[in-house]
């Protein structure tokens, strides 16, 4: 019998075999299969991803291809206009089907929306699916039937009507039909001349096997000390480390739920503390409806009023958050965790934040870039919504009154110094209670631990009273403004 025509599954931020909708459903076709990721070009493309995301990307794709090999299978790889690649592909294999999971950016919902009326006009069968979120941003809707711009109504509707569905296992065989695929290696995703990605191969283990090892570990312990630890960022394990699996798509949200559910049957995780993670996923759907409904989300503020808002410029100011040398500790050694390891603590990510916005006065878009170059897992929902909560533009944003004070953060969620020891060792030998205001050690105590302010560590970028009443200025002019209108 002659073997059926091919089926295409494209990978896009799915890169997993394990619960993965749309691979099932190819997989289950019973036709051959050509696994397709593509490094999309041109207008309709998705945001260029980052440095430390091209880096990850990079190890996904080779883990992925590794895996889909031990099962049959390989994964082709193309570079071009997602439209006009699809295109070629199915001219040259003669694909009947093609299947994916959804993605919500409007670039890309616009692109996937003109690729399936394309190839239905020529009378191929394509299906897309839910492989990223738990509910999608269409599926949550208010009494008055439009959709959550608060968090907490949000996180109850969706604790009240979301079930998982049964779990699809990756599949066991393959049976792969042959195309031409580019080289992983000539894409040159990892970073050459400097290569600085040491720091983040030490930190992380990409792809689905990974994944799974840090859901496990998480599970295993930490989950039920999560309510506790989640905000100290000395805590190695303190909180999951699931977040650049989850913006690559190695593991779903639906796996993660389905776990934790399955650890509170067993009575093996504290119920409070795994709500509160729960909780934290659920942060990341919210996103995605901001996202949804806001497409410009990582451009536009979210709240017009901010439009008029008086932003500082100071090139100078940027560079020194940027890299980690504003003279407060716990700015700094999150700015140099991030540089180091592609991550940051999320109490942390706040903190600098703050700093950024409203010590320094400076646009909170500026942030929002340097850590989608910096963080592996930089998410077009959450790195944007996060950095408008932050600023106050957001929705259910930080009131504007509140400026984190970086010295009474560092003191209360970093007591013992840890964190702020590992990342910015030039203080080390301070005593703890100079350790987040250094500029506030007489000169005895800072030479003892040799330091020199200004020399060894810098002195404050800003005094800490006078951004702040600077920012409450700003953000009270803003606010009595809108009151005006
Ligand atoms: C300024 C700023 C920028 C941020 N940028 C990103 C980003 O680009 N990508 C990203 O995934 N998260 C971002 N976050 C949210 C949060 O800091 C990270 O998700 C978290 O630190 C990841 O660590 P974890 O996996 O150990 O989280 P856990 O505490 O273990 O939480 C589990 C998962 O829930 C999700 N999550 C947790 N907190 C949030 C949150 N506040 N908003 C949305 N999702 C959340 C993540 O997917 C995370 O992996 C940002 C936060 C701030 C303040």
């Amino acid at each position: 019998m002659p073997s059926p025509a091919p089926a295409i599954l494209w990978f896009r931020e799915d890169l997993r075999l394990a619960d993965n909708p749309a691979l099932d459903m190819a997989a289950s076709s019973g036709r051959p299969l050509i696994c397709l990721y593509i490094r999309e070009t041109g207008d309709s493309a998705p945001r260029p991803l980052g440095g430390a995301s091209r880096w990850w990307l990079n190890r996904s794709l080779a883990e992925l291809a590794a895996s889909l090999e031990a099962i049959g299978g390989t994964l082709v790889l193309r570079t071009g206009p997602a439209e006009s690649v699809l295109a070629a592909l199915v001219q040259e294999t003669g694909a009947e089907a093609v299947f994916w999971n959804r993605r919500y950016g409007l670039p890309e919902r616009e692109t996937d929306a003109a690729i399936k009326k394309a190839l239905k006009d020529k009378g191929v069968n394509c299906q897309s699916f839910n492989g990223r979120l738990l509910v999608e941003p269409w599926e949550l809707k208010t009494g008055s039937g439009g959709w959550y711009k608060v968090f907490t109504p949000f996180w109850r509707a969706l604790q009240a009507s979301y079930k998982a569905p049964a779990p699809l296992p990756a599949p066991r065989q393959i049976k792969a039909a042959f195309a031409d695929s580019e080289a992983l290696s000539s894409w040159k995703l990892h970073p050459e001349k400097p290569d600085w990605s040491g720091g983040l191969a030490e930190a992380w283990q990409p792809g689905e096997n990974g994944a799974m090892a840090r859901l496990e570990a998480f599970l295993d312990g930490p989950v039920s000390r999560y309510a506790e630890t989640r905000n100290l960022p000395g805590e190695l394990d303190g909180t999951s480390q699931l977040s650049p699996h989850l913006r690559f798509g190695e593991i779903g949200p639906a796996q993660v739920w389905r776990a934790v559910q399955a650890r509170l049957a067993a009575q093996k995780a504290d119920e409070n503390s795994a709500r509160v993670f729960l909780s934290e996923i659920a942060w990341r759907e919210f996103s995605y409806t901001l996202l949804y409904y806001n497409p410009d989300l990582a451009t536009a503020n979210y709240n017009a009023a901010f439009n008029r808002m008086g932003w500082r410029r100071s090139d100078a100011d940027y560079t020194a958050w940027c890299r980690g040398q504003t003279g407060y500790p716990i700015v700094d050694a999150g700015m140099r965790e991030l540089w180091h390891t592609g991550w940051m603590h999320n109490r942390v990510r706040m903190i600098v934040a703050s700093m950024l916005t409203k010590h320094l006065l400076l646009p909170w878009q500026g942030g929002e870039e340097w850590f989608w170059d910096t963080l592996v897992d930089a998410d077009p929902a959450s790195n944007p919504a996060s950095w408008q909560w932050t600023a106050g533009s957001g929705a259910d944003a930080a009131p504007y009154f509140r400026v984190f004070n970086p010295i009474s953060q560092g003191q209360k969620f970093d007591g013992a110094g840890d964190y702020v020891r590992r990342w910015c060792p030039e203080l080390a030998r301070l005593p703890d209670k100079y350790l987040h205001a250094p500029f506030e050690a007489d000169a005895q105590t800072l030479a003892k631990a040799g330091v020199k302010l200004g020399t060894t560590y810098p002195k404050p970028i800003i005094d800490h009273a006078m951004g702040r009443q600077r920012a409450l200025d700003a953000y009270k002019a803003l606010k009595e403004d809108q009151t005006a209108e």
